[in-house]
């Protein structure tokens, strides 16, 4: 039977932070497969929170431990199975593993991501790193004294990997069986449609990695995600920022999105994220009272899982590449992005104003703010207040148009905008920093 839609009823332990209170409520989260419907109880006093109601935009997948959903504009943290049933039966589906997308192909990054979203796997975690020598060999370490190690080690920290914890059916094996022969050149005999037969080169150099256990897909994912500021890349400097919005990871695009930014540009530094609520507020803080959509907005960048970008031009390091790669982008608006720029990533992958596939920076001088605001982990590690996302030169923020009118032909909104308080405000005038976004640990 689809266990997708097996009548069967799942329950969680989920739970849900106040921002306004920062008080932790717990809940018994149930799902029912034969129409997608959900119900909360308030743990603590026992009391029904939700009644049974309708949930469609909720599907089973999204459904395991360390994820993130977003209800009726909570962020819910799945922490446990609920009971005995679910734990047994969702348990072997929700299997996670270990992928490390090598630098000898981390210019296919796109597309090995495409492979895995049609194969059925999530992506529930993700982080580029540029690792050492010495960090290489603690990788690893299972393989020192074999011949190989050396040239392993040395290819592993020449260039940015790609690690990403599998969630899904048999994950370790299907990633595995996804992979091919540990020799790209047995694979692409015995294996021609594998990723190492598509991608990799050699027996050392192929594409990627995949945990060999379970006791390994939990030392390797440790390994990656507990420190996140092990093997940091990103530069904060001559840089813009691309953010893959919720709406697009949900339906799969990032990985043909990610292409697109990667033919055209150098990526820099990478990562899954959430934003809460607050912290989509203040990233977009400039749009407040400027662009109607505002609320709108916050709401699409905090329902889910986002894939940042650092962004740096491919041709010329030292460029600034904001405007470039707002072109690439192109009009906020996907439906004049379709009639005017059919060729940008919005006119591709959006929707609508709001989900219109990808978040890009709009002022140069905003770049390396909004970097150090996405990736400067330090700041959320040692409790030290981020950088103020609003730029402190005067304000002529570009406002994203969604007027065809104002869209010049040279790819650039013309519609400025100036004297928004919020615009000219520098950090100290800011209060006290909000909690940061999430990455799961
Ligand atoms: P995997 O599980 O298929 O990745 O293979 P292993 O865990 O056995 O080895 C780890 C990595 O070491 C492989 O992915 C290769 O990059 C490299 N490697 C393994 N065996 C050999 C070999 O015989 N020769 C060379 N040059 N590299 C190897």
């Amino acid at each position: 039977m689809d266990i997708k839609n097996d009548g069967a009823r799942y329950a969680f332990v989920v739970r849900w932070s106040d921002p306004m209170t920062q008080i932790v409520w717990k809940y018994q989260f149930m799902y029912h497969t034969s129409d997608r419907s959900i119900e909360m109880y308030e743990m603590k006093n026992q009391k029904t929170f939700l009644k049974r109601v309708a949930y469609p935009a909720l599907a089973l997948e999204q459904l395991y431990i360390g994820s993130t959903i977003l209800v009726y504009s909570r962020q819910l943290f799945i922490e446990d199975y609920g009971d005995d049933f679910t734990r047994k039966h969702l348990r072997g589906l929700q299997e996670t593993t270990l992928a490390m997308i090598k630098p000898d192909a981390f210019q296919h990054t796109g597309q090995i991501l495409e492979c895995i979203t049609a194969n059925g796997l999530l992506i529930k975690n993700l982080r580029m790193c540029q690792l050492s020598v010495p960090q290489a060999e603690e990788f690893y370490k299972c393989h020192r004294g074999k011949p190989f190690f050396p040239c392993l080690t040395q290819l592993i920290a020449s260039g940015p990997v790609v690690a990403m914890e599998l969630v899904g059916e048999n994950a370790l094996c299907r990633w595995r069986m996804l992979l091919g022969p540990t020799s790209a050149e047995v694979a692409r005999i015995k294996a021609p449609s594998s990723i190492r037969a598509q991608f990799g080169t050699d027996c050392t150099r192929n594409a990627c990695h995949g945990s060999d256990s379970h006791e390994s897909a939990r030392l390797e994912t440790c390994f990656f995600f507990i420190d996140r500021k092990l093997g940091m890349c990103a530069r904060f400097r001559n840089c813009s920022v691309a953010i893959v919005k919720p709406h697009a990871v949900t339906a799969g695009s990032a990985g043909a999105i990610i292409n697109r930014v990667m033919e055209n540009f150098d990526v820099t530094a990478m990562e899954l994220a959430q934003f809460t609520r607050a912290t989509a507020m203040e990233f977009y803080e400039v749009y407040r009272g400027i662009v109607p959509d505002f609320l709108a907005m916050t709401f699409e960048l905090g329902s889910g899982d986002f894939i940042a970008m650092e962004i740096a031009d491919k041709q010329n390091p030292c460029m600034n590449p904001v405007n470039k790669f707002r072109d690439l982008c192109g009009p906020a608006d996907p439906c004049i992005a379709r009639s005017l720029r059919p060729h940008t990533i919005r006119a591709e992958f959006g929707i609508n104003k709001v989900k219109n596939a990808i978040h890009c920076t709009d002022l140069e001088e905003d770049g390396e703010l909004e970097s150090q605001y996405i990736f400067m982990h330090e700041y959320a590690l040692d409790g030290r207040a981020p950088p103020a996302l609003v730029s402190k030169a005067p304000c002529t923020r570009k406002i994203e148009s969604t007027d065809s009118s104002e869209y010049s032909s040279s790819g650039t909104c013309s519609g400025t905008t100036s004297g928004s308080s919020s615009c000219s405000s520098s950090q100290s005038d800011r209060g006290p920093p909000p909690p940061r976004f999430s990455c799961r640990a």
